[in-house]
């Protein structure tokens, strides 16, 4: 069986040139966001036939992720590398399935994509992602200093993902007081001289403020070669388009069609699973589950994607009012033109408001299903997954098996659905208490940081101060070579 397509390029998703600007992988990799502000996408995906498709079947995780990698990384990596890399990233995870699949009921799968490292979805693509870029560094002689900012889950992922990286700083802001003890110690437990978890007097807009403000030092971010990690950067979303072709391969695809509910937050998950069904998988639904930050469910509903206030619930990770990845669909939407996604955009960040597009809007939701999932809801459903199957899920899993449950109740949808499980119940310790009664047992690994000593680091909600401790403790100055 052959695999092998056209180079793959990608293009800005506010790029009206559109062809003369196309660049290759290892471009995209490094820069995450395209220099007009727009993300980037493939400039066309190829299509596997079930040929293809099939011949993946059975096929351990890492060798099928370097199997789809391998069509989106051009010839920045090749195929023996690339599986090299791909075994490194998922040795480091606790089950040898990687993301095993549990049977909740007749229809109702959960795929577990929480056995890594910090116990979270976000590892099955940052692992991969960290190796990828300290690759390309190492071969180009470069040093990099990662900064962002984090309310919890992408902080500790990025942090292990980026340790003990010799082409890597990695340096992550948190609001001090403001994340759970957990979340906390997975970052402040990293022992590694590469990895900086610092704490800023202040709220997480503050961190992200201070990490635009380094972003906007022309001198510090030459200096210092400040470059990020954040859900943005295409190779995330690469990475994360594995695991539905494993679960469905494993569920009969290509002979059987498989829908999924996705817990949605920035939409990157679920713009995965769009990306899996476009490369030809045979992906029946794809259900979006949101917390009541709901923007999504409205928009798919009603063709309104209008702003409100971000408010707090028991799933933490998907309070997000503006899912960046959006702007990837919304590119397709309007049929690949940069200058109408620009245009939009404006106006929705000057007026809260998308403008108005019936057939764009059509067009989203014939792709995808949306459910809005309320606390109460929530709590219910980890309590009622608990007392029919003895399984404790986390309150984002939960959005997504309720979404699942609602799709069926109304539409009754076709085939098995999986609802991707996106966090270990024990991260989210208090919520899976209220609604069962009972405490996630801790896993050995997250027990194990209980113990072990804090490196806190403290610094005031300024952007002077973070910068100084960059240049005083990132291992780079970077040579001129890159000074221009
Ligand atoms: C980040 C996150 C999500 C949301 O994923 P998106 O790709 O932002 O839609 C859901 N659940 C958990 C546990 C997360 O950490």
């Amino acid at each position: 069986m052959q695999l092998y397509v056209a180079l793959m390029r990608y293009l800005s998703t506010r790029d009206s040139g559109r062809r003369s600007a196309a660049l290759g992988f290892e471009e995209i990799l490094l820069a995450g966001l395209a220099a007009d502000g727009g993300l980037f996408v493939p400039e066309r995906l190829p299509t596997l036939d079930r040929e293809a498709i099939g011949g993946l079947a059975g096929l351990p995780y890492a060798a099928l992720a370097a199997r789809i990698l391998a069509l989106f990384v051009g010839d920045a990596f090749g195929a023996a590398e690339l599986s090299q890399l791909c075994l490194r990233a998922y040795g480091s995870f606790r089950h040898a399935a990687i993301t095993p699949l549990v049977q909740l009921d007749e229809r109702l799968w959960l795929l577990e994509l929480f056995h890594g490292p910090t116990f979270a979805f976000k590892d099955l693509a940052l692992q991969l992602v960290g190796l990828l870029f300290d690759a390309v560094l190492a071969r180009r002689g470069e040093t990099i200093t990662i900064v962002g900012a984090t309310s919890g889950d992408t902080g500790s992922a990025a942090l292990a993902a980026c340790r003990d990286k010799a082409a890597l700083d990695i340096f992550m802001l948190y609001p001090r007081g403001r994340i759970s003890d957990v979340q906390r110690r997975q970052m402040t437990t990293i022992a590694a001289p590469n990895a900086h978890a610092l704490a800023i007097e202040g709220t997480f807009d503050d961190c992200q403020n201070i990490v635009k403000g380094l972003f906007a030092d022309p001198v510090l971010r030459r200096e210092l070669a400040l470059s990020a990690v954040n859900s943005i950067n295409f190779a995330r979303v690469a990475a994360q388009i594995v695991y539905y072709f494993a679960a469905a391969l494993a569920l009969g695809a290509p002979a059987r069609g498989v829908s999924f509910a996705v817990p949605t937050g920035n939409f990157g998950n679920v713009y995965a699973g769009h990306l899996a069904r476009g490369l030809g998988l045979s992906i029946n639904d794809l259900v979006i589950g949101t917390n009541e930050n709901d923007i999504l469910a409205r928009y798919m509903r009603s063709g309104d994607m209008a702003i409100a206030p971000v408010t707090a619930t028991l799933s933490p990770s998907m309070d997000i009012q503006i899912a960046s990845n959006f702007e990837r669909l919304l590119f397709e939407l309007k049929g690949g033109s940069g200058s109408a996604v620009a245009a939009d955009l404006t106006e929705f960040r000057e007026t809260g408001r998308l403008p108005n597009d019936e057939q764009a809007w059509r067009h989203a939701a014939r792709l995808f299903a949306a459910h809005r999932v309320n606390d109460q809801t929530t709590l219910a459903m980890i309590a009622d997954t608990y007392h029919q199957t003895g399984r404790l899920i986390d309150p984002h899993t939960a959005v997504a098996v309720a979404a699942a449950r609602s799709e069926l109740a109304e539409h009754g949808g076709r085939g098995p659905i999986v609802a991707l499980a996106t966090a270990h119940p024990a991260k989210f310790p208090e919520a899976v208490e209220r609604a069962t009664g009972v405490r996630a047992p801790l896993p050995p690994a997250l027990a194990e940081i209980i113990d072990k000593p804090e490196r806190i680091i403290v610094l005031p909600n300024d952007a002077d101060a973070v910068a100084r401790y960059l240049r005083a403790h990132a291992r780079r100055v970077r040579p001129s070579q890159g000074a221009a």
